[in-house]
């Protein structure tokens, strides 16, 4: 069997262009330009060229994109400071405090300091709790991405099995939320899950989120599963240079599977879709207007 790929860049250019369409019909109905601004704490490589990409895609889909660049060595005081400032902003619907934040700051509390209507990133107590109850919330980008690509694969995902490798709070946790809710029955594997590869094998769905190159071998998949590679990972190549290599071993899994995610090209790009979706959707909220699907 060789796997259908999902194309995660041509899925998400849709999803951008639908954003791109009712933000216009805002504009021109409305008078309203939905705001995003991304807070960027230090110089980490990953985060800057995260950031900036964000910021392009932002204003490609017609909306306004404000950056703010802190120092690494930056008070907790000043970084909560400048959140308060961006709640308080009428112009600014969605907040993203670029992750991991430096040491010496508290990302919980930061986090935290969002106001939970603008948490486009779905990470704020509140939020985790609505989604945790099956309520209206925003929904962290990442799984979100994941399961409209899953959605549109296999329909209704109900009844399926699903493995979510990984149990972290920005990705594991809630994409094992979201599969619920799509009534799936869903195992949470961790790195203490006990013999993982046969547990991988009774998913129909296995979700791959656990940061380590390659590890998801084709063996453990069940021959016509699905797999979401989340993983984005940076690995030398042989003959020199750098390639990124997800967490699912790409060639062998795609031997057995149903359907693969690519990395690069799977997960990754739908994961910005989104937080240009919810950005919009935090808008249509914050101005009482029909939310987009
Ligand atoms: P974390 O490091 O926060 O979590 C990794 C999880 O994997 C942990 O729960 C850990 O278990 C588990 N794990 C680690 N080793 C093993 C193992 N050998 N067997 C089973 N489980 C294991 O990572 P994130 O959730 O933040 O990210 C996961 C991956 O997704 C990374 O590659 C990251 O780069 C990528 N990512 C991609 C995004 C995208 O846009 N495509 C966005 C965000 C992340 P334990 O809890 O027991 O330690």
């Amino acid at each position: 069997m060789t796997a259908t790929v999902i194309d995660g860049k041509a899925f998400a250019a849709k999803v951008r262009g639908q954003v791109a369409e009712h933000v216009a019909k805002l504009k021109e109905e409305h008078g309203i330009t939905p705001g995003l601004a991304v807070v960027l704490v230090g110089e980490d490589p990953a985060s800057q060229v995260y950031v900036k990409s964000k910021g392009k895609m932002t204003v490609e889909v017609g909306m306004k994109s404000v950056e703010h660049r802190m120092d690494e060595n930056v008070s907790e005081a000043e970084l909560l400071a400048m959140v308060q400032k961006l709640n308080d902003d009428p112009t600014i619907h969605g907040i993203l405090v670029q992750l991991p934040l430096p040491g010496h700051l508290n990302s919980d509390l930061v986090i935290n300091s969002i106001d939970p209507a603008k948490d486009v990133d779905g990470f704020h107590i509140s939020n985790v709790g609505l989604l945790g109850t099956g309520q209206k919330s925003m929904v962290p980008c990442t799984p979100l991405g994941s399961l409209m690509m899953l959605r549109d694969h296999h329909g209704s995902l109900s009844g399926l099995n699903a493995v979510v490798i990984g149990r972290s709070n920005i990705v594991g946790k809630p994409m094992a939320q979201l599969l619920l809710g799509d009534s799936c029955t869903v195992t949470i594997a961790h790195s203490r899950t006990k013999d993982l590869p046969s547990v991988v094998r009774q998913a129909d769905i296995v979700v791959a989120a656990v940061g380590r190159p390659q590890m998801v071998l084709g063996d453990w998949i069940k021959p016509g599963a699905t797999v979401i590679d989340v993983g984005i990972n940076r690995i030398d190549k042989p003959e020199g240079g750098t390639r990124l290599v997800g967490d699912a071993d790409y060639d062998s899994c795609a031997a057995v599977a149903g359907a693969i995610t690519p990395v690069p090209g799977g997960v990754g790009p739908m994961t910005i879709a989104c937080l240009l979706a919810n950005t919009l959707t935090a808008c249509c909220r914050a101005n009482g207007l029909t939310e987009p699907e």
